[in-house]
């Protein structure tokens, strides 16, 4: 079919959320690579670099066709001279040096390492680094490091939890977190969020939001975790909700929600998971340790939890940049609320709150951003 002439071609939006962005990646050999250099500034705490290469690493993502020469860059927004150096390496050689050398770095190697450990992040896996840990093994036998709880369940289970979940096993943790739930509030109801409702087919952990139609009745059900069936719940840690009437949502756009939430792993039975391969089932363990978060939503609240809950993360976060530059209103997990008119606006779906923000619906499944 002939090209379209580039004066019909709709602009390419600066938000993330005015994009459509589906898991078909046309430009995955770049983006890998921009994606690790963005991830090497946030171990840096460099805020300023990281926009810079997960913004136009979103971009290239949302584009239908492969970019193949430095000239298709012109007119994308986000191509600032960080990216389109690597892009440009990557055209000539293939490979980009720059990504290359950092992947042999030893503080990029351990910082990955060490933060990929539930209940690690920056701070500990940085002290790990300057005590001159390089490997887990070293951490582990080391003598006088103390750990909290969480970390030694993530260090205990890092195997398991490191190998992914994939789209059978969050099914069947589903499953059971539907029939726990059931028994603690008949109507009460749990949805599958984060990476799976996106439509990925592995995820680092099961997202789930629970509600009830009427409120109030969620409240009790999170300490009753402990009544799920026995050897079940390796590790649950329950964290108290810190809401507050009419809070106006702050301009940040990173910030963690006030609901009441569990972030659990489970012991998955093998024989519970549809499609397990054989070879798995002869391997001498049965079970696999499945991270699992419960976020537990009152319904007045529901669309905004799961819209921020189903991620992914740079698209929340345009989602909110947008809110606040381009509409002056802020928008959170719990609420939207609008700084010209002085209001709260309410929303029972997704659907509700784009309209709201003036943009078009984007599904779950084009929000790969
Ligand atoms: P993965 O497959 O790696 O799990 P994911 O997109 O599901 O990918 P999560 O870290 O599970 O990633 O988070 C899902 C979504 O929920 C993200 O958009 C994230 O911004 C949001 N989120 C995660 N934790 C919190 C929290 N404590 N408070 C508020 N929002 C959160
Ligand atoms: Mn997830
Ligand atoms: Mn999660």
């Amino acid at each position: 079919s002939d090209p379209v002439p580039v004066s019909k071609v709709a602009a390419i939006s600066q938000y993330a959320c005015q994009r459509r962005t589906t898991l078909n990646n046309k430009n995955k050999i770049f983006t890998d690579a921009l994606e690790i250099l963005a991830e090497n500034c946030e171990f840096n705490e460099n805020e300023r670099s990281y926009v810079v290469f997960a913004r136009a690493t979103s971009v290239l993502k949302s584009l239908p066709y492969a970019i193949s020469s430095m000239t298709m860059l012109e007119g994308l927004p986000n191509m600032e001279v960080q990216p389109r150096a690597i892009i440009e390496e990557i055209l000539e050689d293939g490979k980009s040096s720059t990504v290359e050398s950092l992947l042999c770095d030893e503080r990029y190697k351990a910082t990955k390492l060490f933060t990929s450990i539930f209940g690690v992040g920056l701070k500990t896996a940085d002290r790990w680094y300057r005590l001159g840990f390089r490997t887990l093994e070293e951490v582990q036998a080391a003598k006088d490091l103390k750990f909290t709880k969480m970390q030694k369940a993530g260090l205990m289970y890092c195997e398991d939890i490191s190998s992914f979940v994939n789209k059978a096993e969050a099914h069947a943790v589903g499953q059971i977190i539907e029939k726990f739930v059931h028994k603690c509030v008949p109507n009460a109801t749990v949805t599958l969020t984060g990476g799976f409702r996106r439509g990925k087919e592995i995820g680092h952990d099961v997202d789930f939001l629970i509600t009830c139609p009427e409120e109030g009745k969620e409240e009790g059900i999170l300490h009753k975790v402990h009544s799920l069936p026995q050897g079940l719940l390796l590790y649950y840690d329950i964290i108290e909700s810190t809401m507050e009437k009419n809070k106006i949502p702050s301009k940040q756009y990173d910030v963690m929600d006030k609901f009441q939430k569990c972030f659990m792993i489970l012991k998955l039975n093998n024989t519970l998971v549809q499609n397990t391969e054989p070879e798995r089932q002869i391997e001498s363990k049965d079970w696999k340790a499945i991270r699992v978060d419960l976020v537990i939503v009152p319904i007045q609240q529901y669309a905004y939890a799961l819209l921020g809950w189903s991620g992914s993360r740079h698209f929340e976060r345009d989602l909110r940049r947008f809110s606040y530059h381009e509409k002056r209103m802020n928008l959170d997990n719990h609420v939207l609320y609008d700084k010209t008119k002085k209001v709260f606006l309410t929303a029972k779906t997704e659907e509700e709150i784009f309209a709201h923000l003036g943009l078009e619906y984007i599904e779950p499944w084009e929000r790969n951003a």
